[in-house]
């Protein structure tokens, strides 16, 4: 019998495993991926040239052979459905430490409008906490963690505890000069990446190869910034290749552990614990507990108020990159840095002045980067570019990072047409009934991504650039990804005051059932402008630190 049962290694479960052995808890974290460990396993610094795919794609790493991250849109023997007429795509991690193995780690606050999103503007649902209930938590991961960025005062960026950042490298001084003379707000990046050594931690050497994971533990990961400190209390039992089947409960309708499917067998398994904290990541959250079903929770566990899978949320994007006839010829020179920007652009305007509601962030990539597997690719869109031979080597050196580019990450607002449910009939490889999704964008967020795409190709125009690709009609969307390519699905178990609307409180613990958190995306009320994880990291340390003040109370 443990304390607490943690499902997933990722965000997450990695920060719930560390609070809760730091508060003396035993805990047993299952995971259903493999072990991988980036200190050991990561291919930094390997040239391309090493491999013999050139570093290709392959099945289980989808973002080609050095990506850290094992897993992809597809997993095979673990479908997922579509509605008919729906898009939408799902990326799952399947090894210890999740995402956190190659994500951006672009590492946003969410802003005291974030939370009170209704009250702005009558749309969606505020949260039932605010941010100053979430910011002594923010303070901690930034001192945890570490993150690089700069106190900028704006009122709903809210300042962190942050590292120097790193200087713009070319690229980025050129957009910084577009985005001053169109009045876009434009300031360091904020990443948790270290640019001084903290916590027994090395700082960047700026080799810009986060997404293969760093072997010196310059970045953050769940596995080497969470789970081997866990590990060392001698507090945390991991068990990988472990796929949780359900969440089991005792008569009196109580969490009381965790079945799963040991994978190198395919025999089931059971664990028993006090407490469950799951943190599959959103959407597996979703499934487990409706997966879970018993006399006493016959449509899921939880799922009293029929919202699990509900208000599902991805980030809205769309991407426009062109060649900057500036930059091209570049003198050789250091364009060192971290692995992501080291600029970005907040949201900016008022809304009041627009045709649609909330915002989007700027995310700028381009430039000189270690050249990869599909380098300079369709280098006949440059201007008398391609050819054989020796004009062909020459336009490679002539246009090598003379290219920029615009990511919009902007906020969706739930809607009763975009949710996930157990499809009746499928079952993955270990039987286990799998998620159908049905997926809708509203006009919201088609204008946001329209506004997106004409700001991208004013900042391009600005420099002197020539867009890549014609600007996306109406019928195309206005170019946006469809649902869940942007991976930051979040909600499906979202938190309230109200059981008959939501599925767990303020603290992240179900309604239904007292000794069951989620400690992942799932309890997310809206998604704001901002990448999800730092909320998910720090609500996950809100609720494990209520956990243990719970049961030491005996509360529990
Ligand atoms: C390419 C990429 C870039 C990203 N960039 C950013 C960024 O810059 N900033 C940002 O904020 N976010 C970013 N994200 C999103 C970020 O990775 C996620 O928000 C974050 O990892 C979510 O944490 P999590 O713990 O909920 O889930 P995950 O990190 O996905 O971890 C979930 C874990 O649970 C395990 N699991 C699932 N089901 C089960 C089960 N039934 N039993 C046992 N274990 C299970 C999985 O194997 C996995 O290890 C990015 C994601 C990707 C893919
Ligand atoms: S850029 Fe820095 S943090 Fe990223 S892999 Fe290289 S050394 Fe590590």
């Amino acid at each position: 019998m443990y304390d607490v049962c943690i499902v997933g290694s990722g965000a997450g479960g990695g920060m719930a495993a560390y609070t809760l052995t730091q508060a003396g808890a035993d805990v047993v974290l299952l995971e259903a991926g493999a072990p991988w460990d980036n200190a050991k396993d990561s291919a930094m610094l390997t040239w391309p040239y090493e491999s013999p795919r050139r570093g290709k794609s392959t099945t289980e790493r989808p973002f080609g052979e050095f990506d850290a991250c094992i897993g992809g849109w597809e997993i095979p023997g673990e479908p997922y459905t579509r509605a008919p007429g729906t898009e939408f795509s799902w990326w799952r991690a399947r090894m210890v430490g999740g995402r956190t193995n190659h994500w951006g780690r672009i590492s946003l606050r969410f802003g005291p409008y974030d939370f009170k999103r209704k009250s702005r503007d009558g749309l969606g649902d505020d949260w039932p906490i605010s941010y100053e209930d979430v910011a002594p938590y923010y303070d901690k991961i930034d001192r945890l963690i570490g993150i690089f960025g700069s106190k900028e005062n704006l009122p709903n960026e809210p300042n962190g505890v942050f590292l120097p950042p790193p200087r713009p490298r070319c690229h980025e001084l050129l957009v910084k000069q577009a985005a001053d003379r169109l009045h876009v707000t434009c300031i360091p990046a904020r990443l948790s990446i270290l640019t001084r050594p903290l916590n027994g931690r090395a700082a960047c050497h700026y080799c810009g190869q986060c997404n293969r994971g760093c072997r010196v533990n310059a970045n953050f990961t769940s596995t080497n910034v969470l789970i081997a400190p866990a590990l060392a209390t001698g507090k945390l039992t991991l068990l990988t290749n472990a796929m949780a089947r359900e969440v089991l409960v005792d008569s009196g309708g109580r969490a009381s552990g965790v079945v799963y499917v040991d994978k190198t067998t395919g025999a089931d398994r059971r664990v028993r614990a006090k407490v469950v904290v799951v943190a599959a990541s959103a959407l597996e959250t979703a499934r487990l507990l409706l997966n879970s079903t018993s006399s006493f929770f016959p449509n899921g566990l939880a799922n009293s108020s029929g919202t699990v899978g509900k208000y599902i949320t991805d980030t809205t994007g769309t991407d426009v990159a062109g060649f900057i006839p500036k930059m091209m010829d570049q003198v050789p020179h250091n364009h060192d840095g971290v692995g992501g920007m080291h600029l970005y652009m907040p949201w900016w305007l008022d809304n009041a002045k627009l045709d649609f509601p909330r915002g989007y962030h700027i995310e700028v990539w381009g430039g000189a980067q270690v050249p990869s597997y599909g380098f300079l690719g369709g280098i006949h869109r440059y201007p008398s570019g391609g050819g054989y031979g020796k004009q062909l080597k020459d336009d490679y050196r002539r246009y090598y990072g003379a290219t920029i580019g615009f990511s919009g990450r902007g906020e969706m607002i739930p809607n009763d047409d975009s949710y996930c449910e157990i499809d009746p009939r499928t079952v993955d490889r270990w039987g286990i009934p799998v998620l159908r999704f049905h997926w809708k964008w509203t006009d919201h967020e088609y204008k946001q991504v329209k506004h997106m795409q004409e700001t991208f190709r004013a900042l391009i125009a600005d420099m002197g650039g020539q867009v890549f690709s014609p600007m996306p009609t109406a019928e195309q969307g206005y170019g946006i990804a469809a649902g869940g390519v942007i991976i930051h699905e979040l909600g499906g178990a979202r938190m309230g005051d109200d059981p008959k609307t939501s599925v767990t409180n303020r603290w992240c613990q179900a309604h239904d059932c007292k000794n069951l958190f989620v400690a992942d995306g799932g309890p997310f009320v809206s998604q704001a402008d901002k990448n999800p994880t730092w909320t998910i990291l720090a609500l996950s340390m809100r609720t494990s630190d209520y956990i243990a003040d719970q049961m030491k109370k005996g509360a529990l």
